[in-house]
């Protein structure tokens, strides 16, 4: 056996990373990898890898992995359609894209629908740009660009969390806050498989301290498991389960005793005013949304100083503007409006938890159980974080 060390690098092959290892090398080849508790203190991951890191090796060695161009022969697409792909040298591969990118510049880089011609895609989602090479130096002398397909680095991401991280959050958010959230409420995502290293960690600690994770999804996966509670749910309805839940707290709740109000009025858009054509009132010079201030009873823009006390309830008569898309403006001297909390509230009044039952399968009484439960239970971990604490330590030795 020739001479073999360890190389310290990090894993960084899927989004939940990077995580450390050390990779042994023998005679200039990758034998094993390992982790690397040499930092340890220094990574939440506490200097491991998790299970898929130990398939580097043969994935870096697989005979069949890609090593050159690919070329698609079959312009047919379907099923039943074998592409064809072939293997071609680098200057054919470079040809073939050189006479692409000069005949989309000589026909103009944008079509007529002001859309760019040229579209990339960069594989997975997480991909930092500091991988690319000198791509991303290409793609700005390039000029427009459309990379919103497939990878996520665009302006829209494929995964569908985000988007609906962005519908229901105002905000890019996937992942539950797991050092410091007590109800967990989750809806397919198999974090015990996916989750990485430091997710299934914490995940794990939050368990341990009390936190209850509901997890909801037709198959019993090993994240269903490994939680409090499995929900089974027919595929593609948790938005009926998700409406049934809001409705149990907002209509057959009285939502002004069990919803955080100082949280809603101040810290959200739920006091915004909305205008019959469903965007925002604004103030026609400044462009901010309007509040109603329940104090003086006058409407204001959401971050003047004097607003007190934010309405989350009732009908308006306004004068203001909505904004619509590309540079719309809707003048209104006078129109019904209505905090956004309100409109929220008379969209969910029809979504019950018997209308969901139907729709996803989950029995009502389990809907409204849950609500019930995320509702009594303290939002944020407090006292119990030092505990969590204690835990991760005693591990991660
Ligand atoms: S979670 Fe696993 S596969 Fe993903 S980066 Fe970390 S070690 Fe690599």
């Amino acid at each position: 056996m020739g001479a073999s060390r360890k190389v310290p690098v990090y894993c960084y092959q899927c989004v939940a990373g990077p995580d450390l290892l050390k990779v042994e090398v023998e005679n200039g080849v990758a034998t094993r990898v390992e982790s690397n508790y040499d930092i340890s203190g220094e990574h939440p991951g506490g200097g491991r890898v998790c299970v898929k890191a130990y398939g580097l090796v043969q994935k870096t060695y697989n005979p069949n992995r890609i090593r050159q161009p690919m070329k698609r022969t079959n312009p047919k697409k379907g099923r039943d359609q074998d592409p064809g792909f072939v293997p071609i040298g680098w200057d054919e591969a470079l040809d073939i894209v050189g006479a692409r990118l000069r005949e989309i510049r000589s026909r103009g880089l944008l079509n007529e629908e002001g859309v760019p011609r040229l579209a990339t895609t960069t594989g997975g989602g997480g991909t930092p740009v500091q991988y690319m090479g000198t791509f991303p130096a290409f793609m700005a002398a390039w000029g427009p660009i459309d990379q919103g397909y497939g990878a996520g680095q665009g302006v829209k991401c494929y995964h569908s969390e985000h988007l609906y991280g962005e519908l229901w959050h105002r905000a890019f958010i996937v992942s539950p806050d797991t050092p410091y959230v007590n109800y967990i409420i989750n809806c397919g995502n198999n974090v015990e498989a996916s989750g990485g290293v430091v997710g299934i960690w914490r995940e794990a600690d939050a368990r341990v301290r009390g936190a209850k994770r509901v997890q909801v999804e037709p198959h019993l996966s090993i994240t269903g498991a490994l939680s409090a509670q499995w929900v089974p749910i027919r595929p593609k309805t948790d938005a009926a389960f998700l409406f049934g839940l809001i409705h149990r707290i907002v209509h057959e709740r009285d939502w002004r005793e069990v919803c955080d109000l100082p949280f809603l009025k101040h810290r959200t858009s739920s006091p915004y005013l909305v205008g019959p054509n469903g965007w925002y009132l604004r103030e026609p010079d400044s462009g901010k949304p309007l509040i109603w201030d329940l104090s003086d009873a006058r409407a204001k823009p959401y971050d003047a100083p004097d607003l007190r006390d934010p309405a989350l309830d009732g009908e308006y008569e306004l004068a203001g503007e909505e904004h619509g898309p590309d540079d719309e403006r809707i003048v209104h001297e006078r129109a019904r409006v209505r905090p956004a909390f309100r409109a929220m509230l008379d969209h969910m009044r029809g979504y019950t938890p018997d209308w969901a039952a139907a729709e996803c399968d989950v029995p009502a009484e389990t809907i409204r159980g849950i609500a019930d439960e995320y509702r009594r239970t303290p939002a944020w971990a407090r006292r119990s974080r030092s505990r969590a604490r204690r835990c991760r330590s005693g591990r991660s030795r």
